[in-house]
């Protein structure tokens, strides 16, 4: 069987009791997919039935696995944070600065972000004033443009999750969006505004 260890996350084993008990048991498997069994679970058919009936009972198997995915990363950017090897950002500014410079190995964004990346211009037309703001629903109002006093516009908006994830993609780093029904997760949008990065090389701070 060709399979790629590192992609494949977990095995759920599913069958009649004791067919298998005996499977999990009657060394079947590769030793290496012997490790990513993380459960077995009772399916009264055997045929494709028993499939959905598996992938049915799978649900919160696979959500503890993903909890637990969650869990292990936060630790590693806790620990990371509190290191000397300084291989930790969080806060847009910090975490923005790491994704433009390629140092992002791991960037990690609540669930719970609700902001949007705006993108602002004068209007008056002889200006070329323009920048880009994260804004939530609460923001003050645009004000008036700092060069010529004239009104701004909103000319383009994104969530900011796919703004820093394009970010992301563009140097390779991967994007975990991680919930906050766990501490470490309540904690990565209570204490670090829900956007943190686990960088590849440590970098100067803005
Ligand atoms: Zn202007």
């Amino acid at each position: 069987m060709a399979v790629d260890a590192d992609d494949l996350q977990g095995i759920l084993i599913g069958g009649p009791s004791p067919t298998k008990e005996e499977f999990m048991e009657g060394g079947f498997l590769h030793h290496e997919l012997q490790h990513k069994v993380i459960g077995a679970l009772d399916v009264s058919y055997t045929d494709e039935s028993g499939l959905f009936e598996l992938v049915d009972a799978a649900q919160d198997k696979l959500l503890d696995l993903e909890l637990t995915q969650y869990k292990v990363i936060m630790r590693r950017f806790m620990k990371e944070l509190v290191s000397d090897k300084g291989l930790a950002a969080y806060g847009e500014a910090e975490v923005r600065h790491n994704l433009k410079l390629g140092a992002v190995e791991t960037l990690l964004l609540s669930e719970d972000l609700r902001k949007t990346r705006t993108k602002i211009e004068c209007t008056n037309r002889s200006c070329d004033f323009s920048e880009s703001q994260t804004r939530t629903s609460s923001s003050a109002p645009l004000g008036s443009c700092l060069k010529c006093g004239s009104s701004l516009a909103v000319v383009g908006e994104e969530d900011i999750v796919s703004d820093l994830s394009k970010l992301a993609d563009k140097s390779g780093a991967e994007v975990k969006i991680i919930s906050t029904e766990f501490e470490e997760g309540a904690q990565l949008f209570k204490a670090f505004g829900g956007i943190a990065a686990i960088l590849r090389y440590k970098t100067s701070h803005i």
